[in-house]
């Protein structure tokens, strides 16, 4: 049954992270860029934040890191919300099994990327926030996005990390370009990329991401505004997709282990839904062989297991 006493969800998120910290397999921290490599992969931070709006943490969950490719969450939320359904004839929903990077099945499916949590589903995405907009102004646009859904000022993008993103982003570069050439990238590959640099590049902490989840908790709805920031079938849909997608070649075994929509990114921080009861971020920076976080998972898979917040659980939520 889901946990209903405070306490235990505290004394559970410390349980955790202490046994964290006693793990020696903590997986490779990504090094394609200074600003990602010389992260310490000692650190583990965890965030739960409630329904009835509670926040529970332990670790590292005060310290930023890159949020990467968990922006893709918020980017598809912002592109759904500027075209509806039509952005389903540009991008797919189905799970690419394939890497995060990976370029091979875009000349069989003509340009249109398996799903936008792949960096060329996400890339396409950065051309829809683009349009009718500079540059500056749809990374702009994101990061007032992402304040608001977390209800925090503070949260910034790390323009160091943006710039290595351009400056070692040759496949990135590649899979925009053969996009372009099939028709499905309308402006500069440079603009488009620049957008998309920098979602990357948002700096979160845990507490902050568990918080900007929250509306795909709450079936859409905004819970200091009240407001809806997508309805409640949208939210839905979005946790499908991460669920199904949000942990590239590594989502089955997401499933199968932790059964909560997920989406990681290769900073190491991981954002879980689950719906109608908490959002949950985690963060620690070593990586599997998938690009996903090793610890990250695990201490899910804990979490999981000790609520019984896998969606696989047909429980009544407590
Ligand atoms: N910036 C990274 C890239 O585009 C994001 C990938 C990720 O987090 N999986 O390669």
């Amino acid at each position: 049954m889901p946990l209903t006493v405070a306490a235990d969800l505290q004394a559970l998120v410390d349980r955790v992270a202490e046994e964290m910290a006693g793990q020696t397999d903590r997986g490779k921290v990504a090094d394609y860029i200074p600003g990602l490599a010389r992260v310490d992969p000692k650190h583990f931070g965890i965030a739960i934040t409630t329904h009835d709006g509670k926040m529970y943490s332990a670790g590292d969950a005060e310290m930023n890191f890159s949020i990467q490719s968990i922006s893709k969450v918020f980017a598809l939320t912002i592109a759904l919300g500027k075209v509806g359904d039509a952005l389903w004839k540009r991008v797919g929903r189905e799970p690419s099994g394939n890497a995060f990077n990976s370029i091979v099945q875009l000349e069989a499916e003509h340009g249109i990327p398996r799903n936008p949590f792949i960096n060329a589903g996400a890339i396409v995405i950065s051309d829809v926030v683009l349009a009718g907009h500079e540059p500056r102004e749809a990374i702009g646009e994101i990061l007032r996005f992402m304040r608001e859904v977390a209800g925090d000022d503070g949260i910034t993008i790390d323009d160091e990390v943006a710039r290595g993103e351009a400056e070692t982003g040759f496949r990135n570069t590649a899979l925009a370009n053969y996009m372009r050439a099939f028709g499905n990238i309308e402006h500069p590959v440079e603009q488009v990329l620049g957008v998309y640099f920098h979602q990357c590049a948002l700096a979160m902490n845990c507490k902050q991401l568990a918080k900007a989840g929250r509306y795909l908790m709450l079936e859409g709805q905004h819970p200091e505004t009240g407001f809806n920031v997508v309805s409640p079938m949208r939210a839905r849909r979005i946790n499908a997709l991460m669920m199904l997608c949000g942990h590239y070649d590594g989502s089955g075994e997401f499933a199968f282990r932790v059964g909560i929509p997920g989406k990681s990114g290769v900073g190491g921080g991981i954002l879980c839904v689950v719906p109608g009861i908490a959002s949950i971020a985690v963060w620690s920076p070593g990586l599997n062989d998938r690009g996903n976080s090793t610890l990250g998972s695990l201490a899910l898979e804990r979490i999981a297991v000790a609520t019984g917040w896998s969606v696989f659980n047909q429980r009544e939520p407590g």
